[in-house]
């Protein structure tokens, strides 16, 4: 028993990583069905799609029952609006994004997708239904090209090519030896974060969902390309339903409301004028953030 403990609970701490960073997890709960977690409802139908309206309702999530991460959390994001997210880190921002693409079921509360809650569909049809670009992509052994077109299968390769482009990696794909058809992943070509993270905003863009959702999505760029992705991320959530967790507060300035998450509690809420105006823990954030970007680069 002990010889089997050790090995089993290793496995189980790799699963949870990979299951982190992840987004396209299809292909691994193929080989993992076991370990799955999150499972259809007997008979459960798919989302109707009536309206693309997200509401958190009083939501609270642990990943170990001594530990809740998520306390009553409420907000509503209406159909065609951006809410962003912002706090410290380990505040449980991620997890909000996780829950809503249901990597896990929530403990207490519910979400909703146009009036249906998430657990009551098919997750098939909720995935269907958002685009993500995660903190930390992983990406298939594949080629470029299926690794975009992943987004959206049966998309041409003019399709697949103006997605890139707009995520600003055409110039890099078309450096490379085979372009497109260049193998990436573990197996392949490795690609630095910034260059994943390009990957996964032109798999979205080719996806074109009713809601998405951008978890830093632009962390891991250096400032030109981030500015240039900015302004397309931008345009691609115009009228989309977008839950933006950002961690340069310039990006969230627009946002329909901002959440201030700390410890799993949302402390502030407002608009960004809203939250100017009340001095506490954004103001703070927000002049601390001009302090720095007024430094000079050294
Ligand atoms: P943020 O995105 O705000 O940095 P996360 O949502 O990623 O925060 O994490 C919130 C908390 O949950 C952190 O303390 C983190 O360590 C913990 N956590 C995240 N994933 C897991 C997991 N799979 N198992 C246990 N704890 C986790
Ligand atoms: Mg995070």
């Amino acid at each position: 028993m002990i010889q089997m403990y050790i090995p089993l609970n290793f496995l189980g701490v790799i699963y949870r990583e990979i299951k982190q960073s992840l987004t396209d997890l299809d292909k691994m709960f193929l080989l993992l069905e076991k370990e799955r977690e999150v499972r259809d409802a007997p008979g459960a139908q798919p989302l109707a799609g009536r309206d693309a309206t997200v509401r958190f309702e009083d939501v609270s999530f642990a990943y170990e029952p001594a530990r809740p991460i998520l306390k009553h959390v409420s907000f509503e994001i209406p159909a065609g609006k951006t809410v962003a997210v912002v706090g410290p880190s380990g505040s449980g921002k991620s997890t909000l994004a996780r829950l809503l693409y249901r990597f896990y079921d929530v403990q207490e509360g519910r979400i909703v997708i146009g009036g249906e809650d998430i657990r009551h569909v098919t997750q098939a049809s909720v995935r269907q239904a958002i685009g993500i670009v995660p903190q930390d992509t992983v990406l298939f052994n594949d080629t470029i090209e299926y690794n975009i077109a992943y987004g959206r299968p049966g998309a041409s390769h003019d399709e697949v090519e103006a997605a890139a482009r707009a995520a600003r990696i055409h110039d890099f794909i078309s450096s490379t030896p085979k372009g497109y058809q260049t193998m990436v992943g573990e197996r392949g070509l490795k690609l630095s974060g910034g260059e994943k993270q390009r990957v996964a905003i032109a798999r979205t863009l080719l996806k074109n969902p009713p809601i998405l959702i951008f978890d830093e999505a632009t962390s891991a760029l250096d400032s030109a390309n981030e500015r240039a992705i900015q302004a397309e991320l931008k345009s691609a959530a115009q009228n989309k339903t977008t839950l933006v967790i950002a961690h340069r507060l310039s990006t969230v300035v627009d946002a329909h409301e901002i959440l201030v998450l700390e410890g799993g509690v949302i402390v502030e809420r407002g608009t960004h004028l809203q939250l100017l105006a009340r001095d506490g823990r954004y103001a703070q954030m927000w002049a601390l953030q001009q302090i720095e970007a007024a430094e000079p680069v050294l």
